[in-house]
């Protein structure tokens, strides 16, 4: 890429980091999230780092970014406060650990590894003992003095207790607030039809910058200390843990998970365990804090401008990423709905290396205007596929290009179709070569009918060698057809053979998921499951019965009915019973046991729970004669409401409907058994 434009991209990403900032440290108000932010930050870095020739004093990389807000007086820092460099990868943390060995020049090294608490800095001045200022960081040099509002936070004193009284002691901690208290706070907000908080931290910062004190101390604020730029005492702690032990001592309430280790695999070990977890903590963190115990080896190191070289951020795992878009293609699914995808410039996310993200159909793409060209940030959680989350316009440089949905297929060039009220383009052509692929993709994946090596690849092989048109003769295959497939050895040729053999005997849930019906999922399968007693009785059943079952609708059952009508579908089921597929009826389960709170009740979840996944809970409901819905209704009795809950939460305050807490769900889950 040319010079200039990199110059260009660099100086526009700055702007864009600049003017979050803002947002977020002066108005309180963040308009993406904390990783989005971060994604930002760290392509900026990557940028500089690779064209040093750019960097300029005045970057967003090279300052801390807060600015005193107007309404409170400026408050001076006896010393900065600093923000701190970041590590994610094992390899980060792993330089920050070979730095430091080599900067000291010792081969033991203490390291103290403290939960990277998310909320806002604060720094508190106390003079004989006395609270006398509380300031928030600001940009680091001059903070926001909120004294008044520092006074209603119960956990910090007012006096410091013990017989070690500092003259003076600028002591730095972090105020949060509980997850709890914050969704009660947001409860209690959307109520009022106030606007709700969008996290922990921000409603831990919007409730500490309040210019009336009387609003601050209705907002269950707390705070742990860990660490102090200042003393003026007798008493000088000499390492990072006798400094924690001394705070206390003072009164202030320190962190418990704290831990001193000497070396770099203890501090890793400790990062996976409370990247899994974290959940179950009270209060939100982003990662650890992994400082050198030893105060004198600190003043050694020093610090820049920005961050102190004797500690690092290890935040938690990444989950979205800034790249761009080098061009946009279609897929063609298994039912023939078209999927634009972004081919994307590739981009670690979170230790994987991602180069597509899907864009799910032609109204997201147009509602995210998503263009070839564009710079994107993409995001990626689990096994989710990745997804592109937004644009960043303000990148743009004129020659991007928009999209338009190709009129037939790009697969068999068939004509394709959009229904009136359906999102997806669709090729109507049945005999479609890459909806076959897809199908039995489908059909062999790991909750269908779990043939064990046939993926994606090897479909497609077996297709372009037209050695399977259809599900059925997957049935059909016989070994030495097999072995002269590219890269298959007779011992994989028998594997696959053996697996596909296996797979004639899976329970009728998964062989019903198999068919790839449209609308019907693996839970679907498992409701039709539960109440015909035979395949050959769902095929004849009438829309009546399908719409009687708890759970199905009339997309499903008009979708079920269309499907059996086909009789190429059927004519498939029969070949596959002629072929010895031959599905298992499990006996239903009964419910384990009947609760009087579930039994003929429905329940609703909106949020991420932190003890169970979605699926379990649902679970755990049905298990006790209860139901589940997906939407608000009058029908619902409960909303159990999670961490960030969504819109549901507003629709069943409207509708007055009961919520419940994760905890109170959880006591009634565990009560009676
Ligand atoms: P940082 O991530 O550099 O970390 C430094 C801070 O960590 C300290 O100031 C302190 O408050 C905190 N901390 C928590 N526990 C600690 C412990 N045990 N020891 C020491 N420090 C501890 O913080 P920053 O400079 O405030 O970083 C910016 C953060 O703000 C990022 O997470 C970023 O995502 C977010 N941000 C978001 C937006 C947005 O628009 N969403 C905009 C700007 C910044």
């Amino acid at each position: 890429m040319e010079n200039n434009t990199i110059r260009q991209e660099i100086e526009k990403l700055r702007e864009i980091i600049r003017q979050h900032d803002y947002r977020y440290y002066v108005l309180n108000q963040p308009t993406i999230t904390d990783d989005e932010y971060d994604a930002l930050m760290r392509k900026l870095q990557e940028l500089e780092k690779n064209h040093p020739e750019f960097q300029t004093p005045d970057s967003p990389t090279q300052r801390i970014a807060g600015k005193p807000q107007e309404g409170f007086p400026p408050f001076l820092h006896a010393q900065p406060l600093l923000s701190l460099n970041n590590a994610i990868l094992e390899e980060d943390i792993r330089d920050f650990d070979q730095r430091l060995r080599k900067l000291l020049n010792q081969n033991r090294i203490e390291y103290v590894v403290e939960l990277k608490i998310d909320g806002l800095a604060i720094n508190l001045r106390y003079e004989e003992g006395v609270l006398t200022h509380g300031a928030t960081r600001g940009d680091g040099l001059v903070g926001e003095d909120v004294t008044p509002n520092i006074r209603t936070i119960k956990t910090i004193p007012l006096r410091l207790l013990g017989d070690k009284i500092p003259k003076i002691i600028e002591v730095q901690g972090e105020i949060y607030m509980e997850k709890n208290a914050f969704n009660r706070l947001n409860q209690d907000r959307i109520a009022k039809g106030e606007p709700p908080f969008a996290n922990p931290r921000n409603s831990a910062a919007g409730s500490l910058r309040q210019l009336d004190p009387k609003v601050t101390s209705t907002r269950e604020l707390q705070m742990f200390a860990y660490g102090a730029t200042l003393i003026e005492s007798s008493y000088n702690p000499l390492t990072q843990w006798e400094l924690l032990n001394y705070l206390k001592e003072l009164g202030f309430k320190i962190n418990h998970h704290i831990q001193m280790v000497t070396s770099i695999d203890e501090v890793i070990a400790i990062h996976r365990k409370w990247e899994n977890q974290r959940k179950q903590l009270e209060y939100e963190i982003d990662g650890l804090v992994i400082k050198l115990n030893s105060i004198p080896d600190r003043i050694r190191l020093g610090s820049t401008s920005k961050s102190p070289r004797w500690a690092i951020a290890y935040k938690f795992e990444a989950t979205t990423e800034l790249t761009k878009v080098l061009d946009i293609e279609v897929n063609v699914g298994r039912t023939g709905t078209l999927t634009p995808v972004a081919i994307l410039e590739p981009v670690n996310i979170g230790g994987a290396m991602v180069k597509r993200a899907t864009l799910h159909n032609e109204d997201e793409m147009k509602r995210k205007d998503v263009r070839i060209g564009d710079w994107v940030l993409v995001g990626r959680a689990g096994d989710v596929i990745p997804e592109v989350i937004r644009v960043i316009p303000e990148q743009r440089t004129g020659s991007e290009i928009i999209f338009q949905m190709p009129t037939t297929c790009p697969a068999c060039h068939a004509p394709v179709k959009r229904e009136i009220g359906e999102a997806a383009w669709k090729c109507v052509n049945i005999n479609c070569p890459a909806q076959r692929k897809e199908k039995i993709i489908h059909w062999a994946s790991r909750d269908a009918m779990d043939i064990e090596g046939l993926g994606e690849k090897l479909v497609g092989q077996l297709i372009e060698t037209g050695l399977v048109r259809t599900i059925s003769d997957l049935y059909r295959l016989k070994r030495e057809e097999l072995i002269d497939l590219e890269r298959m050895g007779p011992k994989s040729a028998e594997n696959l053979i053996q697996a596909i053999d296996q797979s004639k005997r899976r329970e009728l849930a998964r062989f019903i998921y198999a068919l790839g019906i449209p609308y019907v999922g693996a839970h679907i399968a498992q409701i039709l499951t539960d109440h015909f007693s035979s395949l050959d009785q769902m095929i004849g059943a009438t829309e009546d019965q399908f719409l009687n079952i708890d759970g199905i609708g009339p997309k499903v059952s008009q979708s079920i009915i269309n499907f059996f009508s086909l009789p190429e579908n059927l004519q498939l089921i029969k070949e596959l019973k002629t072929l010895g597929v031959y599905p298992i009826q499990k006996k239903k389960e009964k419910p384990i046991k009947t609760q009087e709170f579930f039994q003929g009740k429905t329940f609703l979840f909106t949020g991420t729970l932190s003890h169970f996944t979605r699926k379990e809970a649902e679970d755990l409901v049905v298990s006790r004669g209860g139901k589940v819905a997906k939407t608000i209704s009058s029908q619902v009795h409960y909303l159990v409401v999670g961490e960030q809950p969504g819109s549901k939460l507003q629709q069943a305050l409207k509708k007055n409907i009961p919520l419940l807490t994760e905890t109170e769900f959880e006591e009634k889950i565990h009560s009676d058994f």
